[in-house]
């Protein structure tokens, strides 16, 4: 008879939108939601002081969105950055962060590269290596990483195509490409908006992206190796690709491209993990049996709960331990 075990192979904490902001509480963009901008901070730090009295999480997964946009009108954006990555200092465990639309409007990606958000497997030789760095920015920073033997996990950039705050130069042709697509698609003048869109065509706004060709390839490059190496795959990315995960205004533009390569490496990839949409989702693809989780946001959760979780990895599941709003699940 199989035993269960009851030890995971290792495990990693997940935490999505934490929006920190010297600011005081405010509503929403569509007035449904209050945001808790000073609060978030604490939260974070409870996360963080749960993940170290566990003592288990191998590392975290930060979704993105670590501070708000709403910084850069107090010229703030580098005091809030420090004092969200003050929270992390010295932890036992590694980091990886996601860069999400509110990085990119407090930071351009090569002020990204250099600073202590750029997770990406070059960065220890980055600041050695300048020219590299200017080389680097014209790229998407994707990577991938394998923290336990026949595991592999794959961190995505969903802004590679984006016209999102200051992140892409505007004569680039990502920049210059995101306004081909998005004024195709949306004719308001206010492109954050998806008024006369309709179903996931909402999707084409301003504070979503979508990923480019060089990285699509590379993502089928990086999973045929792990099928070849008997891997299995967890992806991560800010943004949700699986209409029925989220609010289909929150979705990854060219989200189709991904479930494309999702479903024909379904024998390789377990989940994807996502932020962006702060209420947060879950879809099971019965299809591929791929898992989407999409992960509430700290800003919008109110004083007295939280939202973050660890996941334990066994061989045969996925076990999600949420705190607060992020609901706990076994995924098979
Ligand atoms: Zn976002």
């Amino acid at each position: 008879m199989a035993t269960t075990e009851e030890r995971p192979l290792f495990s990693f904490g997940i935490i999505a939108d934490v929006q920190y902001g010297d600011l005081d509480d405010a509503m929403n963009f569509t007035q449904t939601k209050k945001r808790y901008y000073r609060n978030a901070l604490y939260l974070l730090r409870e996360a963080v002081q749960h993940w170290k009295e566990e003592n288990r999480i191998q590392f975290v997964l930060q979704l993105g969105d670590i501070i708000d946009g709403f910084n850069t009108r107090r010229k703030n954006s580098e005091n809030a950055l420090q004092a969200v990555l003050k929270e992390f200092q010295g932890v036992p465990f590694g980091l990886h962060h996601i860069w999400g639309n509110h990085e990119f409007y407090n930071f351009s990606r090569s002020y990204l590269m250099k600073s202590p958000l750029f997770t990406g497997p070059e960065s220890q030789d980055i600041a050695s290596n300048l020219k590299e760095v200017v080389k680097k920015e014209a790229d998407a920073v994707y990577y991938d990483f394998s923290p336990y033997n026949g595991y592999r996990f794959v961190i995505l950039d969903n802004y590679d195509i984006s016209m999102c705050g200051i992140g892409r130069d505007k004569d680039s042709p990502q920049y210059k490409k995101a306004g081909e697509i998005l004024r195709q698609m949306n004719k308001n003048e206010e492109l954050n908006s998806p008024d006369g869109l309709f179903g996931v065509d909402r999707r084409f706004v301003l504070f979503n992206g979508g990923m480019g060709e060089e990285q699509l390839q590379w993502l089928r490059e990086t999973l045929e190796v792990a099928r070849q190496r008997g891997e299995k795959v967890v992806i991560s990315g800010h943004v949700p690709v699986h209409p029925n995960s989220c609010y289909v205004m929150c979705l990854l533009w060219n989200y189709q491209d991904v479930l494309n390569i999702l479903q024909d490496f379904s024998d390789v990839v377990l989940a994807y993990f996502s932020g962006h949409d702060h209420g947060g989702g879950y879809h099971f693809d019965s299809g591929n049996e791929i898992h989407h989780v999409t992960l509430p946001g700290v800003i919008e959760v109110p004083p007295g709960s939280n939202a973050f979780g660890t996941v334990d990895v066994f061989s045969d599941r996925l076990v999600m331990h949420g705190v607060g709003q992020l609901e706990s699940r076994v995924m098979k």
